[in-house]
């Protein structure tokens, strides 16, 4: 069993998609995991994935399969990353945030408000635990620079590797979170920070990637260890074709940048279906040395592979379908976690889903 975990989710058409192609969609479901593609210009493809959203599933649905895992897994100190990828309109910033990060639904909730849900309801329950803390850190990658979203006087942060080869943004503003008001008004004053930049750069939150880092710390009463746990969740910048943008100038420039990033990340999830573990082009992007742990076998991954339903997106939705389908291929075991957090694994969860991590180690 792999540690990534690829799921594809089509939003509902749209009421442009809708007056445009009559409310015909670009795929026929099979089951919960496999759909035949269509794509005028080719044969029809039947994809595969660990789980596929159809546009009738909710966001509680996305967040059990995607984030629950993961949760369970931060508390007990091991990583985990949920990152979003596909064109701009797919749906990527809506499972992440919902329609509005402050002001929504219980039902149309994201990944970030149930995130925070979870990690909060965990921490309040977990007995044996003499002091517990979570932090929440809110940056993006423009133009590959990294800009604090709680403290924009910060530009140019750096990447940092910590003492278990970690990888780490050196200076990142931490906010202490004890509620999910709390949280909720931190994240909405970073996605402000984000819209204000938006203006000003051309739909920057389209351009940029918005990382939401939330730390986990947990101090035992019994063994006196302190257990760290991160949970990373990334919104990419949008992956659709320089040339459909009809850019030019600075828009060019930017979206040269994305696609490089985007195309670094391309790289490294091939290097790693190799199964070779060296010469992986890491340090090609500031976006995959952030994601280095969460691909390279330190972190539980579930990569969200967003599409448009409609056969006006055709094109980018089966690119994004095939790099979901290339990402598939990396089987990493959590090793250097595991190594390091062994005696952790095995005193706090013996005989459950860590049983495969421990395998590894035998
Ligand atoms: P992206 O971040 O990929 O550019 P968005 O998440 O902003 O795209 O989605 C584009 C539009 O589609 C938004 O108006 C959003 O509210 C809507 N939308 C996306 N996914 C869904 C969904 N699953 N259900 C309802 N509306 C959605
Ligand atoms: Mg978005």
């Amino acid at each position: 069993m792999s540690n990534v975990t690829i799921s594809v989710r089509f939003r509902p058409l749209n009421s442009s998609e809708r007056r445009g192609y009559d409310d015909a969609i670009c795929f026929q479901a099979l089951d919960a995991k496999s759909f035949w593609f269509t794509d005028e210009k080719e044969d029809d493809v039947l994809f595969c994935f660990d789980k596929v959203f159809y546009p009738d599933c909710g966001q509680a649905d996305v967040y059990e399969f995607l984030a629950m895992p993961i949760i369970g897994d931060a508390m007990n100190g091991i990583n985990g990353t949920i990152i979003t990828y596909g064109q701009t309109g797919a749906g990527k910033t809506y499972s992440m945030e919902g329609p509005n990060i402050f002001d929504c639904d219980e039902h149309d909730k994201g990944l970030l408000q149930r995130v925070v849900d979870g990690l909060l309801e965990s921490l309040k329950s977990s007995t044996d635990m003499a002091k517990c803390t979570l932090k929440l850190s809110m940056v993006e990658i423009y133009m590959d620079k990294i800009r604090d979203l709680f403290d924009l006087s910060k530009d140019n942060l750096q990447i940092k590797q910590g003492k278990n080869q970690e990888m780490y943004i050196s200076g990142a503003t931490e906010i202490s979170i004890s509620n999910a008001l709390e949280a909720m008004r931190s994240l909405s004053r970073g996605i402000a920070n984000r819209a204000v930049g938006e203006t000003q750069m051309n739909l920057a939150s389209s351009r940029s990637h918005c990382l939401y880092i939330f730390l986990v710390q947990r101090e035992s009463v019994t063994d006196g260890r302190m257990r760290t746990g991160k949970i990373v969740l990334v919104d990419l910048a949008g992956s659709e074709k320089v040339e459909k943008t009809g850019a030019g100038g600075r828009i060019l420039d930017e979206a040269k940048k994305i696609n490089k990033s985007l195309s670094s990340l391309g790289n490294v999830i091939n290097a790693l279906t190799t199964g070779k573990t060296s010469h992986i082009p890491y340090r090609d992007s500031k976006l995959t040395r952030i994601l280095r742990d969460a691909l390279g076998g330190n972190s539980r991954t579930a990569l969200l592979c967003c599409c448009s339903p409609s056969p006006s997106n055709a094109s980018e939705s089966l690119s994004t379908l095939r790099f979901g389908t290339r990402a598939k291929l990396i089987k990493t075991p959590l090793i250097a976690i595991a190594s390091e957090q062994k005696d952790n694994i095995e005193k706090t969860t013996p005989n459950n889903s860590h049983d495969r991590v421990l395998e590894n180690l035998r």
